[in-house]
């Protein structure tokens, strides 16, 4: 536990060690609120990537998983990239293995492979194009292929299917256990006591609770359609971080979680003094070979190119 002295908070320390060292703080959606609002930024996978790339600084401390750390490094190989809790790993990202997509690829050698950025950097190595939730139907529907192969997510290759259905998905079983507990029967009684609410979900919920949203979108739609809308009523489908940035961001309006929050412990495993110590000790750097960050990078070059 790091100590705060009468004259310093430990937000303090944080910002004075970050301006040392040259160090941008990125904060995922789904990380508690004390790490989203010291955060120089906050966002989703994509814009997160896209801060990692243009970032103008010497360190990325990187608060969220793994796989979102990898991508930063893939991106900007020449910087230092932390993750403050090594172990936060994704559940998701850890269904499929390098093995499984080999196979996969051997079975099916006619179709690409896209991978949803939920991926070990070894997968994102081995596809042919990367995506997000927010692109993922228009990168599918923009590469020239019929056939593709779509990991690891079922129900976000699901939904990329109803959206497309001239194309032939083949999707990898995997799912998020934060997400796939969003229930139909939540939906329908939120619906009855609710019913002017506008329900949004995120596309890596099970497929009846998304055929009922309003509206299914990815963490910056959520926050793009929370501002846009009427409704002064939200129901939401997604990991329960995400509530607190609508509701500072929209104070007038409200916000709840369909059924009960849903909370992912990996994106919540990071506090204000793991942040600390690894801007302290920097000895918390995402490694990659170099091998793995060329080509995985050519899928995340090929997402810009096909959105
Ligand atoms: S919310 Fe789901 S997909 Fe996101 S990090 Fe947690 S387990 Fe992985």
């Amino acid at each position: 536990m790091i100590m705060e002295t009468n004259t310093l908070t430990l937000q303090d320390k944080i910002i004075s060690l970050k301006q040392e060292k040259k160090a941008v703080i990125l904060s995922h959606n789904y990380q508690i609120p004390q790490i989203q609002d010291i955060a120089d930024f906050v966002g989703d996978s994509l814009e997160l990537s896209k801060k990692s790339r243009d970032a103008d600084c010497r360190v990325i401390a990187f608060c969220g998983v793994q796989f979102m750390a990898e991508t930063a490094k893939i991106l900007s190989p020449m910087r230092k990239v932390l993750l403050p809790v090594k172990e936060a790993g994704c559940p998701l990202a850890e269904m499929i293995t390098a093995k499984d997509l080999i196979e996969l690829k051997n079975k099916h050698p006619d179709a690409w492979v896209v991978c949803y950025v939920n991926t070990t950097a070894e997968i994102k190595a081995l596809s042919d194009v990367c995506c997000t939730s927010a692109n993922a139907v228009t990168v599918v529907k923009n590469i020239p292929v019929k056939k593709v192969i779509f990991v690891p997510d079922k129900n976000l290759g699901w939904w990329v299917q109803r959206n497309i259905p001239e194309k032939e998905i083949i999707s990898w079983p995997g799912f998020c256990f934060v997400h796939e507990n969003f229930s139909l029967s939540d939906l329908e009684l939120a619906r009855k006591f609710y019913p002017e609410a506008e329900v949004i979900s995120h596309p890596e919920c099970p497929r009846e609770v998304l055929l009922r949203s309003d509206f299914v979108l990815s963490t910056s739609g959520m926050l793009k359609r929370a501002k846009k809308s009427d409704a002064k009523r939200f129901i939401i489908a997604t990991e329960e971080g995400l509530i607190y940035r609508l509701k500072k961001e929209n104070p007038a309006k409200e916000f709840y979680s369909l059924g009960s929050a849903k909370i992912c412990l990996s994106m919540k495993r990071t506090g204000l003094d793991d942040l600390y110590l690894a801007l302290e000790k920097e000895d918390c750097q995402v490694e990659l070979a170099p091998e793995i960050i060329k080509k995985a990078r050519i899928a995340l070059e090929r997402m810009v190119q096909f959105t």
